[in-house]
């Protein structure tokens, strides 16, 4: 049995603000100190996990972001003070049992529901912390600690298996995700309906834009990679009623062209397909991310997570 503690919310210190100094984002899967059983070691981090169950599964910042303007490209009196990072961004697809064994791609996409909360489990108990890409760049610029093992979750084009099958676990252990919508995809078979975007929403899923239909944007005239860029953005702030900040290219495939769209949208970042760490803050609208494959062993996860194998 879990611990309603267990759920607490990534939550900054009240006093991030008023101090501006780094704190530590704590909370979440496998955290020390939400087993429910034992006292706080500090009021402090005991402050910091007071939301209880269930709350939004990626919490709002106590400091918003500061405007791009103030990082004008290159190093200044501003810039990050952690400009990089080495926390692995999981790319999933499908969470699914795919029902053709000849279908390779599909395969290769489909991350079974029995092997995903295998996956989610092993995070739990690695005292993994799921993270968003907001909180990335939050570390990058120093604003905030990451908490021990930083993962984040990503799942690609909004697949209505994600609401069934990978939702319930990651409710379960309280673990942050972002889903990559593409708008013109919403309501078709096996993609999720509007509805169940908004659902998402409401229930703290960060919401991405991944172009409104799917184009390899390496293949069009810059007008059209404009347009797909800013134009899924608008869609999905408009359906959800929440700002769209973070972007992911289709088939990971960016050009300079798609860079500047992404950063001319007003996005915060952008995620590809590659695996190389770590981050960067000048990269940050080219963040790799690591595919988890399916089939893949328990053990193969854990090196793309990050985390020990076996659990401690
Ligand atoms: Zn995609």
């Amino acid at each position: 049995m879990r611990s309603p503690v267990r759920h607490a919310a990534l939550l900054f210190a009240a006093t991030l603000a008023a101090s501006g100094a780094a704190v530590a984002l704590v909370g979440g899967a496998g955290d020390p100190i939400s087993t429910g059983s034992s006292p706080a070691p500090n009021a402090e981090r005991e402050a910091n996990l007071a939301t209880p169950a269930p709350g939004p599964l990626c919490a709002q910042t106590a400091s918003p972001p500061r405007h791009r303007s103030e990082f004008p490209g290159e190093p200044s009196s501003s810039a990050p003070s952690a400009p990089t990072q080495a926390v692995p961004i999981l790319a999933y697809h499908y969470v699914r049992t795919d029902p053709d064994p000849t279908d390779v791609l599909g395969q290769r996409l489909s991350v079974t529901p029995r092997d995903f909360a295998a996956q989610m489990d092993l995070l739990h108990r690695s005292g993994a912390h799921a993270v968003s890409l907001a909180d990335l760049l939050a570390a990058m610029r120093g604003d905030v600690l990451l908490p021990p093992h930083p993962v984040v979750l990503s799942f690609d084009d909004g697949h209505a298996d994600f609401l069934e099958n990978a939702l319930p676990v990651l409710q379960r252990d309280h673990l942050c995700a972002t889903v990559f919508a593409v708008p013109d995809f919403l309501g078709k078979p096996s993609y999720l309906t509007v509805h169940q975007l908004e659902t998402l929403a409401a229930a703290g899923v960060r919401i991405g834009a991944h172009t409104m239909d799917h184009l390899d944007l390496n293949t069009q005239p810059p007008p059209v990679v404009a347009d797909q860029v800013s134009r899924s953005a608008d869609v999905l702030r408009a359906l959800t009623g929440q700002p769209v900040r973070d972007f992911a290219y289709p088939y990971g495939s960016f050009d300079a062209t798609a860079v500047a769209a992404v950063q001319a949208a007003g996005f915060d970042d952008a995620v590809a397909l590659a695996a190389q760490l770590p981050e960067s803050w000048a990269g940050r609208f080219t963040l790799p991310r690591v595919e988890v494959i399916g089939g893949e062993s328990l053990q193969a996860f854990a090196a793309d997570a990050g985390i020990p194998f076996p659990a401690r």
